[in-house]
């Protein structure tokens, strides 16, 4: 049967991990992958979660199947962060949370539900945006469209042409929308933004689908939220995906969660009923580990103090590898301004290095980046942002 079987595409940014794991250069960097590493180039265990889960092995709780939908404890503690603990929606039994495996996973039950909800609708995703968004529609059974987003002359967006193409879509169109930090522009709306396309979706009854995989890493946990709560103080019915492989740097752990925010608390009820069906068809239910390790951080004043501090410091780290980096390339000679990478948000920068100089990166200087020219900004640290400068340099330069 398997005679005939073609060979899939690689995938495009796992791929190129492979290539780097093969390069046998010392200095070799990779900022192609969307993983937050520490000053020492290492994915932190953050000490909230190694406090969390060494309180745990102590307990050495039971593992029998978790509900459905998993662990209320932790359904509600992601409701909180999105929404606001003293949310009226939640209060009122309006918003609906299944545990999922990571964001990916989260999105995916979204996707079938929604496909069973609406088997005629379009689905419109950001152009460009995380690759991932149209494989899993299309996937799901969707026709998967772009809205205009990253308009490459001002590094910003393209405001104007995404309002318009949403202001031009049929009733009913999903829309999917990074709710911050940009994956893979780094360019963010401004709340303002956020308040037209709420207007816009509700003048043109479209459906948002928000993908909020980067709460904590721009602003703030209540700040990088603006989108989620412009679209709950609106009334209108909304999806959420939330995951914590970054913010909780538990990405082998797969914890994530699908929200459904609802128009009634028997609405919720009846939406809760088919997400589980999605769920039970696909895993049954999700795993205990990573849920409980974030519930009961999210739950201890002192553990969820201790997050927000290294959450703040990854925040932080970050910022500090822009400012280093453009600052850098300037000490190279570069004429060119690289000064937009500061305004951007979040893990990633679209540096607008061609695919040719990319290349060029990779050959010459062991330096790897996704041919887009995406770089993650949280790949570097204070020994290779020199390198990496003077790479950028020797590319942009001749
Ligand atoms: N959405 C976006 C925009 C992302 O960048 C990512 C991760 N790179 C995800 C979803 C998926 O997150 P997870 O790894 O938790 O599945």
């Amino acid at each position: 049967i398997f005679a005939a079987v073609e060979m899939a595409p690689r995938d495009p940014i796992l791929g190129l991990n492979e290539s780097f794991n093969a390069d046998t250069r010392s200095t070799k960097v990779n900022l192609g992958v969307g993983v937050y590493f520490d000053d020492n180039g290492k994915i932190p265990l953050l000490a909230a979660v190694k406090a969390a889960e060494e309180a745990r092995l102590k307990a050495a709780p039971p593992r029998g199947y978790q509900p459905i939908e998993g662990s209320p404890a932790y359904n509600q503690a992601v409701q909180n962060l999105l929404l606001g603990k003293d949310s009226a929606l939640i209060a009122n039994g309006q918003v609906i949370t299944a545990q999922a495996l990571g964001g990916t996973g989260a999105l995916k039950i979204g996707a079938d539900y929604l496909k069973r909800l609406s088997p005629n609708a379009k689905v419109y995703i950001s152009d460009p945006s995380w690759e991932n968004h149209r494989a899993l529609f299309e996937s799901a059974g969707f026709v998967v469209e772009n809205y205009p987003y990253y308009d490459a002359a001002t590094r910003g967006v393209n405001f104007a042409g995404m309002k318009a193409c949403l202001n031009s879509l049929e009733a009913g169109s999903i829309i999917i929308l990074h709710a911050c930090c940009h994956n893979p522009t780094g360019a963010d709306l401004s709340d303002a933004q956020w308040q037209e396309v709420v207007d816009v979706c509700r003048a043109r009854g479209l459906v948002p689908f928000l993908d909020m995989a980067y709460q904590g890493f721009a602003d703030g946990i209540d700040a990088d939220a603006v989108a989620v709560r412009a679209f709950s103080a609106s009334g209108l019915q909304f999806f959420v995906s939330s995951s914590f492989s970054k913010s909780f740097s538990l990405y082998g752990e797969r914890v994530g969660a699908l929200s459904v925010i609802t128009a009634s608390k028997e609405e919720a009820g009846r939406v809760l009923s088919q997400v589980k069906r999605v769920i039970r068809t696909n895993y049954s239910n999700p795993p205990i580990h990573g849920g409980a390790l974030v519930a009961a951080v999210l739950s201890s004043p002192e553990l969820r103090q201790m997050w927000e501090t290294e959450l703040a410091g990854m925040r932080d780290r970050i910022r500090a590898m822009r400012t280093g980096l453009v600052e850098a390339i300037k000490a190279q000679g570069v004429a060119q301004d690289f000064s937009f990478v500061v305004q951007q948000r979040g893990m990633f920068s679209y540096t607008g290095l061609t695919a040719a100089q990319v290349e060029r990166m990779k050959d010459e200087f062991g330096i790897y980046a996704v041919s887009t020219g995406r770089i993650c900004l949280a790949a570097l640290n204070t020994k290779n942002l020199e390198y990496v400068a003077k790479a950028i340099a020797a590319v942009t330069k001749a």
